[in-house]
């Protein structure tokens, strides 16, 4: 049985579908993914096997890719939102926070760690919130 994972973009004009098994789930802190991400790091699910379905809305996702690397970023072109796409070295990458349905598979790894943030130290000990700050 093969399982499917639905996702979407914030604007909910880009809706998909994931069949197939995650082979790995990285959490990437080097410059360009947390340029692309705007936060400490990227959180990436990969597949060789699994396949993408558009549901709506392919016509509003975009690929930048940056020249002469193999960082590429899908998004939405209404709301910016970080989409699945078939990387250019035939490798099915999905942000994690794109899925709207749970996913089994636990983060492999933090990679690229020896380029995170000056401030990416310690997270855990921070305090946690149930909601907003009051
Ligand atoms: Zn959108
Ligand atoms: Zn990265």
């Amino acid at each position: 049985m093969t399982s499917t994972t639905a996702g979407s973009c914030l604007c909910g004009t880009v809706q998909f579908q994931i069949s197939g098994e995650f082979e790995a789930f990285f959490l990437c802190h080097c410059k360009r993914c947390r340029k692309d991400t705007g936060s400490a790091h990227a959180a990436n699910l990969f597949s060789a096997t699994a396949k993408l379905n558009w549901v709506s809305g392919q016509d509003s996702v975009r690929t930048y890719r940056v020249p002469e690397t193999r960082h590429e970023k899908s998004f939405c072109v209404k709301c910016g939102s970080a989409l699945p796409g078939v990387q250019s070295v035939g490798i099915l990458a999905v942000p994690a926070g794109s899925l709207d349905g749970a996913i089994d598979i636990r983060p492999n790894a933090h990679i690229c760690i020896s380029s995170r943030a000056e401030w990416d130290e310690h997270l855990e000990n921070i305090p946690k919130l149930d909601g907003l700050p009051g």
